[in-house]
């Protein structure tokens, strides 16, 4: 028996409902803050994402997919969003569009490799919101809105925004150097990972999960204290904007975010619901205000999010919230004896006038088929008999109320648009 690759997972049944209930609400939610639809390759050449997520973070020193094509070209399975939009944004000259900022959404898998656990996929898929051309703190706080009210929507309730400032480069540059200066002598207590993000990219140590609880992350350098007036000045206006938005919210100088390209604003919504686990980080984002100017593009300043659909979907259902409608079906047909060609036909009749359809295929006894109409929570039962067959006039029922009804053919499409549409 074959099985599915480790760390993957099939959608079936009840959870592919949620799903596409869950994807039709992000649908328009876009639609509501005028956000549009981005798709970009699977798989890019593995340059993009050296040079935009980073060499020295762990996405790209330790979990991407790479392989050579049949070409002998080094490619890789895109490991996060941001760099195929941004490459996207360059190559399609988005930047040049007479509608600014550009505002863009994405869904889709990613692929890492990574060791399987709760909440950790080697494919897993995201929703994620880039937006392009502006550096007003009014969009850091509408792109963390985004997301908190997308979960306050679904009715999530038990969660947290953590944000935090990594300033610009003179304050990441300040900052950089008091974490070296603070580290130095205390090497010898870090993971070998945080040694080599010592020289590489002392930050990082910041966001080690390894090392998070000893005394002397806790105790380092916070970049706040690092930031210059301009930085200070668009972090706080970020927070006057999420206040105005009514979105709750702590500064957390721990969140520091795993990826090289973020400015100032960095943001991570955590679940606080019961039973979670570890992986309780929802969702993370920010300001990338040189990523494009760095894969190859004008500089434009950009801030966005990213946000995991199996932790949110395994946070639902720890808080018992069903999105599924469970009364779905309109109407299910039952035939009797051999009456499938006038059932069949009547089954297409509706559904192509715009019902939701079904009909007994396996010549099921009537009690059964009762049963089965019940389970599919049925709003209507017609049955076809020799009569209906011969009279084209049939017996509806109401599964709900139980009353019946005697239809003929003709009136049938406006009896089911006055009940059903209306
Ligand atoms: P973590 O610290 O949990 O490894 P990350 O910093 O690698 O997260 P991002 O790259 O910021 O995560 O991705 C944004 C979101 O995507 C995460 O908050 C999480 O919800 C989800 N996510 C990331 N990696 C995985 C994975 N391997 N499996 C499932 N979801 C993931
Ligand atoms: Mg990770």
């Amino acid at each position: 028996m074959i099985q599915k690759p480790k760390g993957t997972y099939d959608v079936y049944g009840k959870n592919g409902k949620t799903l596409l209930e869950t994807e039709n609400i992000i649908k328009s939610l876009m639609d509501k803050y005028n956000y549009e639809y981005v798709r970009t390759p699977l798989f890019e050449s593995s340059d993009l994402f050296h040079r935009g997520v980073g060499e020295t973070t762990d996405i790209v020193s330790k979990e991407t997919y790479d392989f050579l094509d049949r070409g002998n070209r080094s490619m890789t399975l895109r490991p996060e969003g941001t760099a195929g939009i941004v490459r996207s944004f360059i190559e399609n000259k988005m930047y040049s569009s007479v509608l600014q900022p550009v505002k863009t959404w994405y869904y889709g898998p990613m692929y890492r490799y990574e060791r399987p656990q709760s909440g950790r996929f080697r494919e897993f898929y995201q929703f994620g919101v880039e937006v392009f051309g502006t550096e007003s703190p009014i969009m850091d706080a509408e792109v963390i809105s985004i997301a908190v009210n997308f979960y306050k929507l679904l009715g999530l309730k038990e969660i947290k925004v953590n944000i935090n400032s990594l300033g610009d480069t003179e304050s990441r540059n300040n900052y950089r150097e008091a974490l070296k200066n603070y580290f130095k002598p205390h090497l010898e207590l870090l993971c070998d990972d945080c040694k080599k993000r010592f020289e590489k990219n002392p930050l990082r140590i910041i966001d080690c999960k390894y090392d998070s609880n000893l005394d002397i992350i806790k105790n380092a350098p916070k970049i706040i204290d690092y930031l210059n007036e301009e930085s200070k000045n668009h972090f706080l206006q970020v927070q006057e904007y999420l206040d105005t938005l009514e979105i709750d919210y702590i500064i957390n100088p721990n969140v520091v975010r795993g990826l090289d390209y973020y400015t100032h604003t960095v943001f991570e919504v955590e679940a606080n619901v019961k039973g979670f686990g570890s992986q309780n980080v929802l969702c993370g984002g920010g300001r990338y205000d040189s990523l494009v100017e760095t894969i190859g593009g004008p500089k434009t300043p950009g801030v966005g999010f990213a946000m995991g659909m199996e932790r949110l979907l395994s946070a639902l259902e720890l808080e018992n919230i069903d999105l599924v409608e469970t009364d779905n079906l309109d109407i299910y047909i039952i035939p009797i004896d051999d009456k499938l060609k006038y059932s069949v036909y009547l089954t297409n009749l509706l559904r192509i006038n715009g019902f939701n359809v079904d009909m007994d295929y396996l010549n099921r006894k009537l009690i059964s088929n009762f049963k089965q109409a019940d389970r599919m929570d049925a709003k209507f039962v017609i049955i076809i008999g020799e009569e209906e067959n011969n009279s084209k006039i049939v017996t509806i029922k109401n599964n709900k109320t139980k009353e019946e009804y005697k239809i003929s053919e003709e009136e049938i499409i406006d009896f089911f648009d006055k009940f059903i549409k209306e």
